[in-house]
């Protein structure tokens, strides 16, 4: 079986270079070699590099030393153990995210992933398990696809993690976050998540990363870290593809 899948993978690769020949993920523009974003769009983006506060991943603009944490996270501990994100989410990194969210882009997934990896960092190697936000059943269905999840399973894969995509679930659809403001936000998700019955002994005492695409007010991320701690979960790091730069409520 294991012949027959590389020898097929052999077969198809060069075919699938011919359909599709390797093209910036950012404006489309040939690149040599795929999946990439030519340099113009690398410009455009922002990674999120050290110093950060390394609780929240926010960025500082000044270098205090490691360790140092930002105002946000002193005043209003999050329940999860820290945050990372490849990207500030604005410009490219926000149209990378509506495409593959609302486009099928599945094709822009290995290199978010490998973008979201490489700032994981820690918060990867201390897990045990990565577990993505959920969406509701309905709105899997009307969008075929969950983004977090894709990221998620390719994150896991790479790493060669336990990937757990059924552990927990949305128990009531929830509006989408979008255009609500914080307090909204935090009551539209609140109490939305758990863990599905018979599936505790998969967090239960672990390390847990939960992947989702976008951290705004970081209402979603708090409601799924809960539900995965009411059953046991050891610690909750949260790994998103891009994260707004500015508070964090
Ligand atoms: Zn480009």
């Amino acid at each position: 079986m294991e012949f027959v899948r590389r020898g097929l993978s052999r077969f198809a690769r060069p075919i699938g270079r011919i359909i599709y020949p390797p093209v910036c993920a950012g404006c489309g523009g040939a690149l040599a070699e795929a999946p990439a974003v030519c340099p113009g769009c690398w410009r455009s983006l922002r990674f999120i590099e050290r110093p950060y506060c390394e609780v929240l991943g926010l960025p500082f603009s000044y270098d205090l030393g490691r360790g140092f944490l930002s105002a946000e996270a002193i005043a209003d501990p999050p329940v999860f153990a820290r945050l990372r994100a490849a990207l500030v989410y604005e410009t490219l990194a926000a149209r990378m995210v509506a495409s593959l969210k609302y486009a099928d882009r599945a094709d822009l997934v290995p290199l978010m992933a490998a973008w979201m990896r490489r700032a994981g960092g820690e918060a990867i190697a201390d897990c045990d398990i990565v577990v993505p936000v959920p969406l509701h059943a309905r709105r899997l269905i009307a969008r075929r696809f969950n983004q977090s999840a894709e990221l998620a399973r390719a994150i896991a894969r790479a790493e060669r993690l336990a990937y757990a995509p059924l552990c927990l679930r949305r128990k009531r659809a929830t509006l989408s976050q979008v255009g609500l403001g914080p307090a909204e936000r935090l009551e539209n998700v609140r109490g939305a998540f758990e863990v599905t019955a018979g599936r505790e002994a998969e967090v239960r005492g672990r390390r847990v990363l939960l992947v989702d695409d976008v951290f705004t007010t970081g209402a979603t991320v708090s409601a799924a870290t809960r539900a995965l701690k009411r059953a046991g979960a050891a610690e909750v790091s949260v790994l998103v593809f891009a994260r707004v730069a500015a508070g964090a409520g």
